[in-house]
């Protein structure tokens, strides 16, 4: 059977709350259209799984409304044509939303012979295989849900993620209840809740090498139950001096990053499933690992990689937690800049090109530079290209330093344990000084990545993330 989830965005969770809130006690309802997110075998369990993600908020009008008490509601249907009419046009799920005021957490009977009728009429109009999804909202705050597909019986949520300044999650996937006792030290800190959520989520680190690796079993650490690990780059000598998990043999051997570190977490017998994928992060191959994850850890120093995971955090809702390090020591000593920058990419958030941090042109050259060698280094003789000059400075605690930064920012946006309200956008510290600073951006106006609302929860579109490569 196939796995569904749902993912709402923070502001689309509000806006309905706010839309079905009545204070009479009596139901309410609307329509939800999704971005569907198909994930033909999830790295995990092997199956098939489905994601959806909110993309518009769509009001049922009073005048629509043919009659509601405290435990049933109905509404002319006109609505939902022009709705399901849109869904089909433009490649989204169609949703119903209502309410049970009263509490009451699951489907009603009434629910359950209403619901049929309306997937029927989905399947005439839009496809045999079009499903219907249905949320509701118990008591004003608990969210669940279910899909109905394949003229079965319907397949209720797994879990339901809500998404923008913080990162919430109802029902974790990977909850079993008794979290053996090598978290317990954890829970006095953040509590047992948090201890599930990270147990349930499923986790992406793209880029294995100094900062990725310790990012990883930082993470496995805490408890994450599901990590991918991204990387393509084999182990060499001089990496040793920073990538966790890794050892002479594995350099000896040419052993892939990825499977070095996926091989150092099973060992330590956490229960942490880790999936390595010796891919970069734009081949196919990744595609269906990177879309089945909660949270995406960007742990690249290339352009394109990063401006690709800042187009995926929209398009699927899934935030993505960019790491960078700056060291420029000086020629006459001291360092011109040595700092670590941690920054959340969700909408709402400046991208990383409206930050200034990666740029179109350099994207275009690294591929190139993958693509075709032969011609990069021909350009880059006649200076068409800049070329990637000496590797950079690389040192184990900054590296890690920065890791560390990175994942604090993702238990941030799980328990709020600084306070703040959730992530901050973009945290910068400088390493030998101990400062640190939140620098904001200007988004630019028109932005094709953060300033385009129609590409938020789109989910799937053919080209991948709408991107021409
Ligand atoms: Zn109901
Ligand atoms: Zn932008």
């Amino acid at each position: 059977m196939t796995c569904v989830d749902l993912t709402l965005q923070e502001a689309h969770e509000e806006r309905l709350r706010l839309l079905l809130a009545r204070t009479d006690g009596t139901e309410a309802a609307a329509y939800v259209l999704l971005g569907a997110n198909k994930i033909a075998r999830d790295p995990w369990t092997g199956r098939r799984r489905l994601r959806l993600v909110s993309h518009e908020v769509v009001p049922i009008f009073e005048r629509d409304i043919i009659s509601s008490d405290a435990c049933h509601i109905s509404w002319r249907t006109d609505g939902f044509i022009a709705l399901i009419a849109r869904a089909k046009r433009e490649g989204l799920v169609p949703a119903i939303v209502h309410t049970h005021p009263s509490g009451a957490a699951g489907f009603s009977e009434q629910d359950d012979r209403n619901e049929p009728g309306l997937h029927q009429i989905v399947m005439n109009r839009n496809g045999p295989d079009m499903p219907l999804a249905s949320l509701l909202l118990s008591g004003g705050t608990m969210w669940s849900g279910r899909v109905w597909m394949d003229r079965g019986a319907p397949i209720p949520f797994d879990h339901v993620s809500l998404v923008g300044r913080r990162f919430r999650q109802i029902r974790p996937a990977f909850s079993d209840g008794a979290l053996d006792s090598t978290l317990d030290r954890q829970v006095r800190m953040f509590g047992p809740e948090a201890n599930a959520v990270l147990r349930g989520l499923r986790v992406a680190v793209v880029g294995c090498g100094g900062t990725g690796s310790a990012v990883a079993m930082l993470l496995a650490r805490l408890g994450v139950g599901g990590l991918v690990l991204l990387d393509k780059d084999i182990v060499e000598v001089s990496n040793l001096n920073r990538l966790h998990g890794a050892t002479r043999v594995d350099a000896d051997a040419m052993c892939a990053k990825a499977d070095v570190v996926a091989a150092s977490i099973a060992s330590m017998g956490l229960g942490v499933r880790a999936v390595p994928i010796c891919q970069w992060v734009d081949h196919p191959d990744a595609r269906d690992a990177l879309k089945a994850c909660d949270v995406v850890f960007g742990c690249t120093d290339d352009h394109g990689g990063r401006m690709l995971l800042d187009r995926y955090a929209r398009f699927y809702c899934v935030p993505v937690i960019d790491v960078g390090l700056a060291i420029e020591p000086r020629p006459e000593g001291g360092f011109a800049e040595m700092s670590a920058r941690v920054t959340v990419l969700v909408d709402g958030a400046p991208c990383l090109v409206c930050r200034g941090v990666v740029d179109g042109r350099a994207a275009a050259e690294e591929a190139l530079k993958r693509a075709d060698p032969a011609e990069y280094d021909r350009r880059k003789r006649e200076a068409y290209v800049r070329g990637g000059g000496d590797p950079a400075p690389a040192v184990v605690t900054c590296t890690t330093q920065a890791a560390a930064m990175a994942v604090d920012e993702l238990l941030q946006g799980i328990t709020d344990f600084r306070g703040e309200g959730g992530w901050a956008w973009n945290r910068v510290r400088r390493l030998d000084r101990g400062i640190e600073r939140k620098p904001g951006a200007v988004q630019r106006a028109g932005c094709g990545i953060c300033g385009d609302p129609m590409i938020v929860g789109r989910g799937d579109v053919e080209p991948f993330l709408d991107r021409v490569s």
